[in-house]
């Protein structure tokens, strides 16, 4: 079972959480948030899905993310021993429902996608105003009858207003309308994924003449964040110098820390050319590096064909390219999973220390309470004192592992 992302974590993580669920504690483990950035159908969607293993986002050059969709994936106890687990999905516009058929997920952010365009926002917030001035407007004519300016007052208050959303509260009348959906299963982490739209330089439609700063303010208050790991999108199909994606990074992550490059598309390169220079950091040198992928094109997706089969389909792809014979490590949606773990690995071990010692004094300040009942053993405290001790251990046993054999969790 499970997913690509945090294969290997995946049980030891979620078996502290459990534990840390059972004492009522604070101290949980805070993995860090994960973000998509690229231009607008460089493959952002069809990453999070591989890595998440599920299918349930709105894919498609006609279709953009224009909000930005918060994943929260939530780690869900096993209740049944068959496996027979149920996953879901909760909106949080849509409180207490629970969604068991993740195409309806998917139509569902495409619905909630359609409701609000972000440029249209600034009107959408001055609709009250409008309908007041055209009640006023209405009494008006009908009580004064001479013409008066009142249309022409509306029209300058309308302005102002939009003007005003734009300027004071433009980012975050943006950053405010995410959608936020949270995924409840047994096979994930509790880790936090964003989907944000794709970098747009010619407004089309409706979409106002400086969409392009407006989201990229908007990506960028994700993305700033020290906590956010970057997954840095850009299609091999097009001129890796001119990414957007490695731009943006570039700016919010100076010393490529937290970003990790990835290269979609490799398959629809144009023939004799290929992603080697990309791949190996030539074209533009990233601390983290870069992967390669190939994802479902439109037509699969048409297809209904599985992430499982397309996952296959990747690994014959690279398998028959001998050009990429020689950077297997680098190539293909596992290996992506695989380097996250191993930054999760990291951050674990990080925050380890400071989790223990917390465990520690709750464990000296339980044993006092204990001390202080003299034999009555069956107490919550006596009981706390038990699992306290067992999660001590438990935690010293996972931070040896993760020291000496750092490399044997994050490769199986
Ligand atoms: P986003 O706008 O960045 O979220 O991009 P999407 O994930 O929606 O993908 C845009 C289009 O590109 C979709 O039709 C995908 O099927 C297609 N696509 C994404 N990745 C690949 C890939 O690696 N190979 C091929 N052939 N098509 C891809
Ligand atoms: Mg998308």
């Amino acid at each position: 079972s499970g997913t690509a992302l945090g294969h290997s974590v995946i049980p030891i993580v979620n078996k502290l959480q459990d534990i840390f669920a059972q004492l009522g504690s604070q101290s949980t483990i805070e993995l860090p948030q994960v973000a998509v950035v690229g231009s607008q159908s460089s493959g952002k969607s069809s990453v999070l899905e591989a890595l998440v293993g599920r299918d349930f986002l709105p894919r498609g050059s006609d279709i953009c993310t224009r909000r930005p969709l918060v994943l929260q994936l939530v780690y869900k106890k096993k209740n049944k021993p068959d496996g027979t687990d149920e996953e879901w999905g909760e909106f949080l516009h849509l409180p207490g429902k629970k969604f068991f058929d993740f195409n309806e997920i998917r139509r569902e952010i495409q619905l909630s996608k359609a409701h609000k365009v972000l440029w249209a926002e600034p009107f959408h917030e001055a609709r009250p105003a409008f309908l007041f001035c055209t009640y006023l407007e209405a009494i008006v004519c009908l009580t004064l009858r001479p013409i008066t300016p009142l249309p022409l007052l509306r029209f300058a208050l309308l302005t102002t207003m939009a003007e005003t959303e734009r300027e004071a509260g433009g980012n975050k009348g943006v950053t405010d309308k995410q959608i936020r959906l949270k995924i409840f299963s047994p096979n994930v982490l509790d880790i936090t994924l964003v989907d944000l739209p794709g970098l747009t330089k010619v407004p089309v439609g409706d979409q106002p003449s400086d969409i392009e700063a407006r989201i990229r303010t908007m990506i960028m208050s994700y993305i700033k964040l020290p906590s956010c790991l970057i997954l840095a999108v850009t299609p091999a199909n097009s001129d890796l110098a001119n990414s957007d994606a490695l731009q943006m990074a570039g700016i919010a992550d100076p010393d490529g820390y937290r970003t990790i490059g990835v290269i979609t598309k490799l398959d629809i390169m144009d023939r004799g050319t290929d992603a080697r220079n990309f791949l190996l950091g030539k074209v533009i040198p990233l601390r983290l590096g870069y992967v390669g992928v190939v994802n479902r094109s439109q037509e699969d997706i048409l297809m209904n064909r599985s992430i499982k089969d397309a996952l296959v389909a990747e690994e014959k792809f690279f398998r028959s390219r001998p050009v990429y014979n020689d950077l297997a490590e680098r190539c293909g949606v596992p290996q992506l999973a695989k380097k996250l773990n191993q930054i999760l690995v990291q951050h674990i071990k990080t925050v380890l220390p400071g989790l223990k010692s917390r465990i520690s004094a709750a464990l000296v300040s339980v044993a006092k309470e204990h001390a202080s009942y003299g034999e009555i053993t069956e107490s919550k405290a006596g009981q706390g004192a038990l699992l306290l001790n067992i999660l001590s251990k438990f935690s010293e046993a996972f931070s040896s592992m993760i020291e000496g054999k750092n490399e044997e969790m994050s490769t199986s």
